[in-house]
């Protein structure tokens, strides 16, 4: 998502200072950029304190896969806190306005659907999720203390699942995995019975949710959900892939993980109501971009 980021403000006109560890991101993504003399790159860590002068930052810093966040779990609630904690200081210096990507994981397995921002969630603080789930959670408790307290200009929104081309394609999510398995012939892995549910939104209308937030009026902080309010079974996922893709795969069912969310589908009408914004690209249509994407991967690996 990062690098699709990128690629919209240095189109916008805007000068990037990119910041990853890539400890999940892949310098393909970012490598047609380096020949632009507004993009530049810096290997950094967001837990530890950065010094760097800049007008607006947005904060995507964590990994955002379960199996990647759960590998190192104590690093994941790190980058989502410390790594807040040093942006936040970091506009506060500048006085800049800062963005932060939070999750729908806040909302954890959620009993009110579909999910409003006004609804606080239920999220388990002692499970293999709650790394990703309540780091997050604090980072936007740090975003609005500091909001209130030293007055930050603050921008939050809450991103429902995300896909499209750049994903790794060991990335571990539903979309990588299903399009990946279907391309190769190799059985589609169901977790569950594959009734849950997600709602699937493509990467290029996130990135605009992302720039109209961050457009809008000092004050106006958030959360803001943003997602495709379209919601699938995985079943009705796996379906769509193996026709797309013209697949020979077939279904196997492997345990739920757990903590595994039921249901998940934003309620959009605040960004509707205050960017003006709603998802233009219907999931048949974003999986076609992304299918095209990992066909032409996996034919050079
Ligand atoms: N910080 C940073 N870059 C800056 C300013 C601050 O990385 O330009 C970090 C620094 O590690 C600091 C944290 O942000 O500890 C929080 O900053 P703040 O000013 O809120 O707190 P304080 O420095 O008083 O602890
Ligand atoms: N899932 C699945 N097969 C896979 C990967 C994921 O059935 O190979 C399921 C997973 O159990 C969850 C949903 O797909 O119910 C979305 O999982 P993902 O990891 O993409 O994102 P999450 O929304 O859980 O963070």
């Amino acid at each position: 998502m990062g690098s699709h980021l990128c690629d919209r403000l240095l189109k916008d006109g805007h000068d990037i200072l990119c910041v990853d560890n890539f400890y999940t991101g892949s310098k393909v993504n970012i490598s047609h950029l380096h020949s632009n003399l507004n993009f530049e790159l810096l290997r950094h860590d967001v837990t530890f304190p950065l010094y760097v002068e800049v007008d607006q930052i947005y904060n995507l810093a964590c990994p955002a896969s379960p199996i990647h966040y759960q590998r190192d779990p104590v690093q994941t609630t790190k980058t989502s806190v410390h790594g807040a904690i040093n942006l936040l200081g970091l506009a506060k210096r500048l006085k800049a306005r800062i963005f932060q990507a939070s999750t729908s994981e806040v909302y954890g397995d959620p009993v009110i659907h579909p999910q409003p921002e006004c609804y606080w969630g239920k999220v388990n603080p002692i499970g293999p999720r709650s790394c990703y789930d309540e780091g997050k959670r604090c980072a936007e408790t740090l975003f609005f203390d500091y909001h209130r307290q030293h007055n930050l200009d603050i921008k939050v929104v809450r991103l429902f699942n995300t896909y499209g081309p750049r994903m790794h394609p060991n990335d571990g999510r539903v979309v990588s995995n299903f399009i990946v398995q279907a391309i190769r012939n190799v059985d589609i892995t169901i977790y569950g019975s594959g009734e849950q549910t997600r709602s699937f939104c493509y990467v290029d209308d996130m990135i605009e949710g992302f720039v109209r937030m961050m457009g809008t009026e000092p004050g106006f902080t958030g959360p803001v959900n943003l997602g495709n309010p379209g919601e699938f079974t995985m079943l009705e996922l796996a379906e769509k892939v193996l026709k797309l893709v013209g697949s020979k795969s077939k279904l196997v069912y492997l345990s739920l993980p757990v903590d595994d969310p039921k249901q998940r589908k934003p309620d959009i009408s605040l960004a509707q109501e205050k960017l003006l914004w709603l998802p233009t690209v219907d999931l048949d249509d974003g999986l076609k971009e992304t299918v095209c994407y990992f066909r032409t991967l996996l034919a050079h690996k």
